[in-house]
């Protein structure tokens, strides 16, 4: 049994926090690494905090020497994609040199195993729907891009050195925790579901509905939710496989359900019983009309059950978690 601590980086933020707790709940010991750039250190409750950034192999070997870990959950990331269209070296430094680094220090200390949160992004826009594993890897902005490039970096790592790694391929990570202990704090915000509630409970203005003139049902785009901490559980569950001798490997993970952005505003007027102003704006630059996933993979290999994949508790969680936050 592989009971035993793991480093998160990027610990304190949204999927990693959940992660933790998931962790903690199969018995681990998250010790969370993140730099507080975007993350919350009131989210840190599983575990010890280390402050520090995945560019620093001083300090992080410091941290691998103090608490031994057994593995990695590679969380630490910049991930607005409208923001690496205009920064790129911003993301390619961070994403890439950041988790080349910490590959470096694990080697250095003898860590050999990383879960890594990788992205449908680096798929860009597929020829054909549901996406499964070996769809073309054909990304269409540098963050879907950085992440591609640590999953080779990744692949020949594990060729070249005794390293077992695991990419999971989120698509739309949604939701908040059941408890209610976390959620979703972007600042910025950016992403649908929490700008929905927002405009449904006042906190901000219309939302923008971003083009309603693609090639699909009612002509907005078609995302696949998948709730956060149904995400964590495939991270412990990857976690667990790899400790238990599995080979190294990619997996999806979505619900494999689509949802437009006008079935998004309807699920959340109906979950708050109120109205939600919207706006119809252009099409945002960089956005597919539509990714769904095919995460049969992960369902057989791993044996992960999304525990809540109907799109109206992801919000009402999402809804719950807004509601105890702006208390
Ligand atoms: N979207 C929108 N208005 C917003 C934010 C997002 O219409 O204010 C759309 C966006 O164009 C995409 C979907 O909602 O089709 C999901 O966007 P999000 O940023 O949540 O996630 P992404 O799919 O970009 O990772």
């Amino acid at each position: 049994m592989c009971s035993d601590v793991v480093l998160v980086t990027g610990g304190a933020g949204y999927i990693g926090s959940h992660a933790c707790k998931a962790l903690a709940r199969a018995g681990f010991k998250p010790v969370v690494y993140d730099n507080l750039s975007y993350g919350h250190e009131a989210a840190v409750r599983w575990g010890p905090f280390e402050l520090g950034d995945i560019l620093d192999s001083q300090r992080l070997s410091e941290v691998c020497e103090r608490h031994r870990p057994v593995a990695v959950m590679h969380f630490a990331a910049f991930a607005y994609v409208g923001e690496s269209v205009v920064d790129p070296a911003k993301y390619y430094h961070n994403n890439v040199v950041g988790s080349l680094t910490l590959l470096e220090t694990m080697r250095a200390c003898g860590v050999r195993k990383i879960v890594f949160s990788s992205t449908c992004a680096t798929y860009g826009v597929p020829d054909v729907l549901p996406i499964g594993e070996a769809t073309p890897q054909r990304p269409i902005n540098p963050y879907g891009a950085s992440k591609l490039m640590v999953e080779r970096i990744l692949s020949d790592f594990g060729s070249a050195y005794d390293l077992g790694w695991t990419a999971l391929r989120y698509f739309n990570a949604a939701g908040a925790d059941l408890d209610g202990e976390i959620g979703e704090d972007h600042d910025p915000e950016t992403h649908l579901i929490p700008l929905v509630i927002d405009a449904a409970s006042g906190r901000r203005g219309p939302v923008s509905v971003f083009g309603t003139d693609y090639d699909t049902p009612d002509g907005t785009c078609i995302r696949d939710y998948i709730h956060v901490a149904d995400l964590a559980d495939a991270h412990v569950l990857a976690l667990k496989a790899l400790c238990a001798g599995a080979p190294s490997d990619v997996y999806n993970l979505g619900n494999g359900q689509g949802f437009s952005v006008r079935e998004v505003i309807a699920a959340v007027e109906q979950v708050c019983g109120r109205p939600v102003p919207a706006r119809m704006m252009a099409r945002r630059p960089g956005d597919p009309a539509a990714l769904v996933s095919d995460a049969t993979k992960a369902r057989k290999q791993l044996d992960w059950r999304p525990k809540i994949p109907e799109l109206d508790r992801i919000v009402d969680s999402a809804w719950k978690w807004h509601q105890k936050a702006s208390r």
